[in-house]
Order: structure tokens, then C-alpha cells, then sequence
């Protein structure tokens, strides 16, 4: 099954803005918000043992800003953007939510938007997105986040009173990223939510480093995008999955130019290095490879293609 029905979904650009922790970098005045192109909204896929369900949560249409990119020019952007079969007209950022059914069990990979950053946004909180994708929200038990920027863990918390949406689920999440923005002097994006809402939860389990998170899902540290920034692998042989979060935006900047710095990368440096040294991990074993801003099919393999890399979707 891949297709369940086609349909765009926008949020606006100041609420992004908070959710990927921008605290006013980025202008996001005046743009139109017309229908974005949206891939199908369930994709399913085998990879050996694992079942990968995918979801997606809507499209971004960020307005152009000379700041985005701080290494590449609006017209190397566009470029990039028209290179890739997309609309120039601004950058489609989708968010992606992916789960995936190991021996162990049923695990997610964040939450989503949780319809709180727009109105058009959060197509997660919808029950028929978790009917097409087969799962049933309250049976779900385990949430491993990559990182806390607002798109990938509003949805745990529900609007207002931040009363947890998956009362049922551990939610595993890196200590290092805990750390960072649990710190009362950070004050960017999610963090004022962050600090009054999660060390009250008993439901959150903090790890260190490298570690088999859950059964056969491991830790890669990929510090960069945020201080405690994490991929997940899981599989083996030539059946492996990296979960990468927000290792890369979306493929038609960074698997082209892996060296582009956007702006929602804190390190910038760091984060093209954990990228690079990803990419040219997955080409040499082949590994499947998704993204949170991959949009659908948000899986491939990589190859190696000039500067950058290419990519081959999973068939579905
Ligand atoms: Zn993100």
C-alpha cells in the first residue's frame, strides 16, 4: 500500500519559526501560502525483520530568506530547488513521522507538529492517518526522539495543557539534548515548554551515547543540527535503516550540497560533518536512509553523484 490520499498541508512561517527553535533569526513577513505538492500520506516498506511505516504530518512552505542558507546564495537555492523537480517559489519543508515495527515492537521516531504550529498543520493528530497507517496511537509504547526542536516533539503534548499524548509510551530521549534545553538560561524555540513540562513526566527515559536504545534500535550521536542531536540505526547487512532526524533538511539542498549551512543547524560545522561522514556510510553499505524533512517516499539509498549524492527511493 502506498497511496492513500494525496493532499497539501502549509503551517505558517512565524509558528515554524518557534518550532524549530529560531528566536526571531529569520524574517518571516509576508508570503502567500498556496497548496504545496504533497506526496502520498502513508508509505510502507519492508527492510529485512523491520516494518517501516511512514506518515506525514504536512508541508512547510517557508518563504525565501537570504539568511536560510549561510554559505549558498537565493539563487543557488532556487536553483537547487528547480534541479530537483520542485517549485522555486519557496522551499517545501515536509515533516515526517516515521514507525517502525522491529522484533521488539512497535517504535516511533518523534511526533510531529501536534497541530499546534498552524491551523493546516498537524495531519498526526488525525485519526484517519493512523487508521491508513495501520497503527493504533494508544497501543503505541515506545517514542525515541533525535532532537527537541519544536516539529519533532510538539506532538507528545497536547495544546494548552501539555497533558502527554501518549500517556502510555516511554519516551526515550539523548541526555545530552535533555541537558541543553533544560537549562533555565536557554530560552530559544520549545524550551520554556520544554522546561515546565518534561521533568515532570515520569514516562522519560534519559541515555548517554551510543547505546541499543531498544532491542535492535541503536544510538548514533550526531551532535550539529542541535547539542545532543541523535540518528538511530537498526537492521543489518544490506537491510539497514538510519533513522537520521534533522541530520539533513530536505534532500534537494543538503544531498546535493552536503556542505550547505542552513540555518537551523546550531553548529553548522559539526552537522556537515556528521552529515558527510553519514552519507558516505550509507553508500558504502548500502544502508536505507530517511529523513524528517525527506518528505514521502522519505527512504532511499544513497549513491555518490559529483559534489553531493543521489538517491534511490525505497519501492513502497
Ligand atoms: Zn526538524
Amino acid at each position: 500500500m502506498q497511496s492513500i490520499s494525496r493532499r497539501g498541508f502549509v503551517v505558517s512561517a512565524a509558528a515554524a519559526g518557534a518550532a524549530f527553535g529560531l528566536d526571531g533569526a529569520l524574517d518571516f513577513g509576508g508570503q502567500a501560502f498556496a497548496q504545496a505538492p504533497a506526496g502520498p500520506e502513508v508509505v510502507k516498506f519492508k527492510l529485512g525483520d523491520l516494518e517501516v511505516i511512514q506518515m506525514s504530518d504536512g508541508i512547510w512552505e517557508k518563504a525565501h530568506d537570504e539568511k536560510f542558507i549561510r554559505n549558498a546564495s537565493l539563487d543557488e537555492t532556487k536553483a537547487a530547488l528547480k534541479a530537483a523537480g520542485l517549485t522555486d517559489a519557496y522551499v517545501p519543508i515536509p515533516f515526517t513521522v516515521t514507525a517502525v515495527r522491529t522484533q521488539g515492537g512497535l517504535v516511533l521516531f518523534d511526533s510531529g507538529t501536534g497541530a499546534q504550529l498552524a491551523p493546516t498543520a498537524g495531519n498526526i493528530t488525525k485519526n484517519n492517518l493512523w487508521k491508513a497507517a495501520g497503527i493504533d496511537p494508544a497501543s503505541v509504547t515506545n517514542i525515541v526522539i533525535t532532537h527537541f526542536h519544536g516539529d519533532h516533539i510538539s506532538g507528545l503534548m497536547a495544546k494548552d495543557t501539555n497533558e502527554p499524548i501518549f500517556p502510555n509510551a516511554q519516551i526515550h530521549v539523548p541526555a545530552a539534548e535533555y541537558k541543553f534545553w533544560t537549562n533555565p538560561t536557554v530560552t530559544a524555540g520549545a524550551a520554556k515548554r520544554i522546561q515546565a513540562v518534561f521533568p515532570n513526566w515520569k514516562n522519560i527515559r534519559q541515555f548517554e551515547g551510543e547505546i541499543e536504545v531498544l532491542p535492535g534500535v541503536r544510538a548514533i550521536s550526531t551532535p550539529g543540527h542541535t547539542p545532543g542531536h541523535t540518528s538511530y540505526h537498526m537492521g543489518s547487512g544490506n537491510q539497514q535503516l538510519v533513522v537520521l532526524g534533522d541530520l539533513t533538511n530536505i534532500r534537494a539542498l543538503n544531498l546535493t550540497n552536503p556542505g550547505w549551512h542552513l540555518v537551523f543547524d546550531a553548529d553548522p560545522n559539526l552537522a556537515e560533518a556528521g552529515r558527510r561522514k553519514m552519507f558516505d556510510r550509507a553508500v558504502a553499505e548500502g544502508i536505507t536512509l530517511t529523513g524528517y524533512h525527506w518528505g514521502m517516499p522519505g527512504a532511499g539509498k544513497l549513491t555518490k553523484q559529483g559534489n553531493g549524492y543521489g538517491f534511490e527511493p525505497v519501492k513502497a
